[in-house]
C-alpha cells in the first residue's frame, strides 16, 4: 500500500506540466487515472481500518463467554448440604482447637464431629459432596450478554446457515 502510494506520489510529481498543458486530452485522461489510484487506494485504508476496527471490538468489548462466578470454571460445586455442615464444622473445629490446643488433627476431628452428632447436626452422607454446577451446567464458562445475543440470533436464523 505505502509503495502504490509513493509510486503515484512520484508519478503525479515528476510529469512535466507542460506535457499536460500542452494535450488537454491527455491531461483529462491522465488526471482521472490519478484519481482512480487515489481513491482505490483510500477504499483499500477504508477497509483496512474496518477490519481492525471489527478485531479490537471483539477482542476488548464482544467477549462471548466468561469464568461461571458460582463455580469459578471448575463446572461443579460443593453440594448446598455438605457445604452447610462444612461450614458448621469449621466453627466447632475452632472452638474445640482454641479449647484443647495439644489435641492431634484426628482427635480434634472425632471431637468436631461427636459435638456436632449431640446437636443433631451429621454428615449428609445420602448427598454427594459435588454435583454440577447449576449455572454453567458443568461447563465452567457461561455466555455474556454479547454471547447470548449471537446465539439468540443464531437459533432463530439457524435454517439459514
Ligand atoms: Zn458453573
Amino acid at each position: 500500500m505505502l509503495f502504490e502510494i509513493k509510486e503515484l506520489k512520484s508519478e503525479i510529481l515528476s510529469d512535466p506540466v507542460e506535457n499536460l498543458t500542452s494535450n488537454p486530452a491527455l491531461a483529462v485522461e491522465q488526471i482521472t487515472g490519478w484519481c482512480i489510484q487515489i481513491l482505490d487506494i483510500l477504499e483499500k485504508i477504508e477497509m483496512m481500518a474496518l477490519g481492525r476496527k471489527v478485531i479490537n471490538e471483539n477482542e476488548m468489548g464482544y467477549l462471548l463467554e466468561e469464568e461461571c462466578h458460582l463455580c469459578r470454571g471448575q463446572g461443579k460445586i460443593t453440594h448446598p448440604e455438605w457445604l452447610e455442615y462444612w461450614d458448621a464444622y469449621m466453627l466447632k473445629k475452632e472452638e474445640i482447637e482454641e479449647k484443647n490446643s495439644n489435641l492431634k488433627w484426628s482427635e480434634i476431628d472425632n471431637v468436631v464431629k461427636t459435638e456436632l452428632e449431640k446437636m443433631g447436626v451429621t454428615e449428609p452422607l445420602d448427598k454427594p459432596e459435588e454435583i454440577v454446577c447449576p449455572i454453567c451446567n458443568g461447563k465452567g464458562d457461561v455466555l455474556t450478554s454479547y454471547g447470548k445475543t449471537l446465539l439468540h440470533f443464531l437459533k432463530r436464523h439457524w435454517d439459514e446457515i
